[in-house]
């Protein structure tokens, strides 16, 4: 596995990193899911700095500060809600992850925590989102060597056990 990628299990609140990503919806004025939890973690101000925003595309993203989390910023993507495929999911998901980094390569962000854009209420498939997750981190950290620390935050054990097996095959292509 690239050793600047760790995966982790639960919330993705608690971790202290340089940033957060949210999975946001459009209006970025919270939601449920990881949504949910970052603005209770964050608090108020969190929202106050998101209305100012005035929403996001699926697939782009913005930053704001972290608040009251550990990590110092939070950085919000909308990912794409899952329509059969046919509709740009793919495309539009590795969106979120290019566009978060290149935002976090912006404010010279070097550790970053992801949770997995997309698969909870808006259904996207989860072995093939982890695959893009997996493929657009490995380039971008080609990108983007500052970057030293990426965690994957698994939220429940099927998304870890995906995680896991991508990488370890990515380990075993690389030998
Ligand atoms: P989306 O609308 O993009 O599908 P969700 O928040 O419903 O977003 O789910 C995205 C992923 O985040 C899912 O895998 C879900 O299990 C996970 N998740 C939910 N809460 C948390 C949390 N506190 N920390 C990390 N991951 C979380």
């Amino acid at each position: 596995m690239n050793s600047k990628i760790r995966l982790v299990s639960g919330d993705i609140t608690r971790l202290e990193v340089d940033a957060i990503v949210n999975a946001a919806n459009s209006s970025l004025l919270g939601g449920g899911g990881v949504d949910g939890a970052i603005h209770r973690a964050a608090g108020p101000e969190l929202l106050a700095e998101c209305r100012t925003l005035h929403g996001c595309k699926t697939g782009q993203a913005k930053i704001t500060g972290g608040y009251r989390l550990p990590a110092k910023f939070v950085i919000h993507t909308v990912g794409p809600v899952w329509n059969g495929g046919k509709s740009h999911e793919p495309e539009l998901l590795a969106d979120c992850y290019r566009n978060s980094f290149a935002l976090a390569s912006q404010h010279a962000l070097t550790s970053l925590a992801f949770p997995a854009f997309s698969t909870g209420v808006y259904n996207y498939p989860h072995t093939p989102a982890a695959e893009i997750a997996v493929r657009e981190t490995l380039l971008a950290l080609e990108q983007y060597p500052h970057v030293e620390r990426v965690l994957f935050v698994c939220f429940n054990p099927e998304t870890q056990t995906i995680y896991e097996t991508l990488l370890e095959n990515e380990l075993t292509d690389e030998s």
